[in-house]
């Protein structure tokens, strides 16, 4: 009998998880930004925001990508800077950038349901830059005072000043990039020492009425034991943040130079990175909270976790999200745009983003436009990794497609995988997938199945972190 039905963490072995344990896509986008091709620029994303009926909801991303310094274990677009006058030239351009956009959407305000500053420390940015900021994209963007408006802050460097004036301009969802309460852990992924206490920061977000906190924890950081990681849950659930996204420490230090200065010796093996996973999922859910997607977890009172019950979780560049905007607009460095049929990312290089922005040119370095194939598959894989399920006839009433002869080779794959195992990933009905309890947890891997341009676009080295 297959032991799926019966599934309990403890079933997950040491042979399982080798058998899993490979590069893969986080899937924030389908293709992924490997197949972003420099034949897409500035004039194909300008007409793909040009061509959107008036009345499109927009997300609305702004990358602030400076820091007082590098953390080691960093695997984000952030760049080390502390002069005012780079702050002000980069606060210059990322204004002419959301101009050029409110100009291509059309002479009406676009609404603007989700916007979120993100980074870096965008919380590293002077205050009157920020809000600066905020107001001219207020006179730029129709922004629902009542969807999220959120920031991601630093708790090495937020107090509560910040906080006061963060939410007199409007935002009101926070999330504190955490990572680990053990300052061993915390040192051994050089990350500065903590001078704010994070109750206190807590306290008085929750005083303040920000109607989402939201906890950025990473598993798999050098030093991390069980009883450190035991400790830091025991904290975080005293904390009671609304939600916790739980990232696996994604090490690539192939890619990001940064993570050379990390002692690989220190690192925890693939067992212990699974053991972290499930001291997460077996203490966060005894402690009330509810799994959401593949990282996430959240109080029942949060949007979140209500958009996970509701069948409304939706999956973008900013991560899982209680809102379905069918279009994000990225500004800032690096950032990365969406509509119904393309995706554009701005520039990486400073130089090159202010260069363009000030030949008043969208800053794009590379985008694609989606062929028909990758709209089903996209569709497919943010089902799998929201919903854990596919219903063959939701996808067929989208595209016109018959499900079981289009994806025939991909459920035949998923079939013979079925066969070889007592803990199969997938279960298959008449009509639709599902991951099975121990699919959930690989289910990088069941998308991975789904993924046509995987090996399409491999680059020379490992693209992706591993995906145990
Ligand atoms: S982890 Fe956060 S604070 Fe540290 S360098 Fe990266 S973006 Fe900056």
């Amino acid at each position: 009998m297959s032991r799926a039905a019966s599934f309990s963490l403890d079933d997950v072995t040491p042979a399982l998880l080798a058998a899993h344990d490979k590069p893969g896509p986080r899937y924030t986008s389908y293709p992924t930004a490997l197949a972003f091709h420099e034949g897409f620029h500035a004039a194909h994303h300008r007409a793909s925001l040009e061509q959107l009926p008036p009345q499109t909801p927009l997300a609305l991303y702004v990358h602030l990508p400076f820091c007082a310094r590098r953390c080691d274990f960093c695997g984000c677009n952030a760049l080390v800077a502390n002069q005012p006058k780079t702050f002000a030239r980069y606060h210059r351009s990322l204004l002419a950038e959301a101009r050029m956009v409110a100009n291509a959407l059309g002479p009406n305000k676009q609404r603007v349901l989700q916007l979120h500053f993100g980074g870096g420390t965008p919380t590293h940015l002077p205050h009157e830059l920020l809000s600066d900021l905020l107001r001219e994209l207020n006179d730029l963007f129709d922004i629902d005072p009542q969807g999220d408006i959120s920031i991601e802050a630093a708790p090495e460097t937020t107090d509560d000043d910040q906080l006061h004036r963060l939410r007199a301009l409007g935002f009101n969802r926070l999330s504190l990039g955490i990572q680990d309460f053990d300052p061993h852990v915390l040192a051994a992924s050089g990350r500065p020492a903590r001078r704010t206490d994070v109750a206190q920061l807590v306290a008085t977000a929750r005083h303040l009425r920000f109607a989402s906190i939201n906890f950025d924890m990473v598993y798999g950081l050098p030093a991390q034991t069980p009883s450190t990681f035991a400790a830091t849950l025991q904290r975080t659930i005293s904390l009671q943040p609304d939600r916790i996204a739980m990232y696996g420490f994604a090490y690539v230090p192939w890619m990001k130079k940064n993570q050379r200065r990390i002692d690989a010796a220190r690192l925890p093996t693939r067992d212990e990175r699974f053991g972290f996973l499930a001291q997460a999922i077996v203490g966060l859910t005894r402690a009330g909270y509810h799994t959401v997607g593949m990282d996430h977890f959240a109080l029942p009172t949060d949007d979140l976790y209500q958009a996970a019950q509701q069948g409304t979780l939706h999956r973008n560049f900013m991560g899982y999200t209680a809102h379905r905007t069918p279009v994000l607009v990225g500004l800032g460095l690096s950032a990365i745009s969406s509509t119904a049929s393309t995706y554009a990312q701005n520039h990486k290089s400073l130089s090159r983003y202010h260069a363009a922005i000030e030949s008043g040119e969208l800053p794009v370095e590379r985008g694609i436009a989606l062929e028909s194939d990758d709209l089903v598959r996209r569709t497919v894989i943010t089902d799998l990794m929201c919903h854990f399920a596919v219903s063959f006839a939701d996808i067929e009433a989208q595209f016109d497609i018959d499900f079981a002869r289009y994806f025939a080779p991909e459920l035949r794959a998923l079939d013979a995988a079925r066969q070889q195992t007592d803990l199969p990933l997938t279960a298959q009905t008449p009509q639709r997938l599902e991951a099975t309890p121990a699919g959930r947890l690989f289910i990088r891997n069941v998308c991975m199945h789904f993924d046509a341009r995987l090996h399409k676009d491999r680059t020379d080295g490992p693209a992706y972190s591993r995906t145990v």
